[in-house]
Formats: structure tokens, sequence, C-alpha cells
């Protein structure tokens, strides 16, 4: 993907061009920033542009041997590190110092990316920085990391550090857009939502147990009353679901505060839910009252949770206020 079309980050992206375009590309970057918000991305963006033959035309030309070659992933001059394991391993980096004592095989830059550079040891870290002390030209290395706070100090001090932020809501919708074109739309704005800014969690939320768990809780609230015997057994059998979720009892009780939000507000501002809407149902059903009792029920469930309580009993506690309450 070039430049041209990643989508906010217009603060890195133009540090990243005035120095492409000047020639005054550092021989170290650091990519900080919150997960999925386009680091990689954009790493791989100025890798593309690096190892076009064609330099003369801007963006990536897609058809020199050096795009077609990194387009295939098999361009000699690109080197990509990935966590081994728990993380960056000293013997990658021995490995990378050992490639980079030759001179890049093609006419351009050799590109390294290292992501996850916050996973790296002291020992990894160590060898690392020498690298970046003394770079053998023509290299030029993107670090990648969540959080540059656990890596050594003298490391982030030898690289252009290049923040990304969170993207606006807008952006996100469209990276999630165009990224998932198989999403409905309400999909895509809730993804949007939750993801916080951060685009690149989409697909791993949208797989995720609670996700599901949050449609069917919704559903079985909303499905037509069978008595209170009944929706005692509901809530319990959703509970015992819901504790499995472990990790993710957090994700599941944001998808259901922000369901419940999202209904205040359409309620507050009397905007009609269009027919087929997931909370169209629950826009009838559901008054001020009731939602913020259950965003309420939400909360006290979340601060019980961080307080260790019982995971069964605070998921129990949960659906029976959101049942019978
Ligand atoms: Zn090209």
């Amino acid at each position: 993907m070039p430049f041209s079309q990643i989508i906010g980050q217009r603060k890195a992206l133009g540090l990243l061009r005035r120095a492409l375009n000047g020639g005054r590309l550092a021989h170290g970057y650091l990519f900080t920033g919150p997960e999925g918000v386009g680091k990689s991305t954009t790493a791989h963006a100025l890798a593309a542009t690096l190892l076009c033959e064609r330099k003369e035309s801007g963006p990536p030309c897609n058809q020199c041997p050096g795009c077609r070659k990194f387009a295939a992933g098999s361009h000699p001059d690109f080197l990509l590190l990935q966590p081994e394991g728990a993380g960056i391993k000293i013997n990658q980096i021995r490995e990378l110092k050992k490639a980079l004592t030759f001179p890049p095989f093609e006419r351009g830059m050799r590109t390294v990316i290292i992501e996850d550079a916050q996973s790296m040891g002291r020992e990894a870290g160590n060898s690392l920085l020498k690298l970046l002390e003394e770079p053998p030209p023509d290299n030029i290395l993107l670090l990648i990391a969540s959080d540059a706070e656990p890596m050594l100090e003298t490391i982030v001090s030898r690289c252009q550090v290049i923040p990304f932020a969170p993207l606006t809501e807008a952006e996100t919708v469209q990276v999630i857009r165009r990224a998932h074109p198989q999403f409905s739309m309400d999909e895509v704005r809730t993804m949007a939502k939750l993801t916080g800014g951060c685009p690149g969690r989409a697909e791993s939320l949208h797989s995720s147990e609670a996700l599901q768990l949050h449609q069917d809780c919704l559903r079985a609230l909303l499905a037509e009353s069978a008595g209170e015997a009944a929706a005692v057994e509901q809530a319990l059998a959703l509970a015992g679901r819901l504790a499995e979720l472990k990790d993710e009892l957090n994700l599941f009780f944001d998808l259901l505060a922000l369901s419940c939000k999202e209904l205040m507000t359409a309620l507050l501002c009397g905007e009609e839910l269009e027919a087929g809407h997931p909370l169209a149902k629950a826009r009838e059903r559901w008054n001020l009252q009731r939602l913020s009792a259950m965003v309420e029920a939400v909360e006290s469930a979340r601060s019980d949770l961080a307080r260790n309580c019982s995971r069964a009993l605070v998921c129990e506690v949960l659906l029976l206020e959101l049942f019978c309450g």
C-alpha cells in the first residue's frame, strides 16, 4: 500500500515524506504507538518506496523488478524480524548483523523491519545498539514498538522516534471498511468504537467469542418472556458461558455498555433506529432508567472482577440482574 492510501497518521507520514523527498532519511527509525494504528503498514510502505527501482516516479511503480520482488515477498534487500516465541532473540540480531556486513544485493537501500521491538531482551537490545551506533551504509532499520518504555534508552536515543496516534472514529471506520468489506455497516461502527482508534484490532475482535456471546445475550434478553423460572435458567446458562471467556470478559462488558449507551443516545435524541438494526427491538423495549441500571450492573461487575471476586459469581450476579432485575 503506498503512502497516499494510508488513512490518518498525517504527522508521521509528513515527517517521513519530507525526509524521503529531501534525501535526508535517518538510518534508524522507531515507530511507536498503540497496536493496530498503522505502524507496520507505514513501515512496509516506506520499504516499498525504497526498494522501487524507478525512484523518480514518486510512489512505488509496482512494475519494476524491485517492486515485483517486494510484492512477492522475495526481495533480497528486505528483511523482516518478528518475535520468535516471547520476543526478538539475540540470535536473530546476530543473524541480522551478519547479513548487514554485506552490501545490499541490488541498487537501492536494504530495508530492515523489526516488529515488536519492545519485546527484545537486554542482550538482544545491546547487540542491536552496536548496529545502530555504527550502521553499515545503505541500510535503514525500522523498529516498530507498541510501547517504547521497556526498550533500552540508548536504543531509543539512536533512532528517530516517530509517534503514531490512535485514529479518529471516522478514519477508523474508513480503515475497517476497506480491510473488511464483508462486515455490515453496523458491525463496522461497533468495531470502530470498540477498537478505540486502533482499527488493526478489528479482526481479532470480530472473531472473538465475546462478540458472539454479546449477541446471544441481547437476543435472549429481547426474546418474549417465558416466565421467571425460565429467565433464571437462561441467565445461569449464559453466565456459565460468560465465565469461560476469561481474558475476554472485559471486552464483553465493553460491548454491553456500548450497546446500552448507544440506545440511551438514541432515546435522548429521539433517534429512530432502522428496521433490521440489531438494537431496534431494544429501542422499543428498554427505557432510560432500565438502560442506566444495566450500565451500572456492568460497571459494578467490572469493578468486582478487578477486585478479584470469583469470576463465576460475578457473571451470575450480572446475568441475573440483566434478566430478572
Ligand atoms: Zn518499482
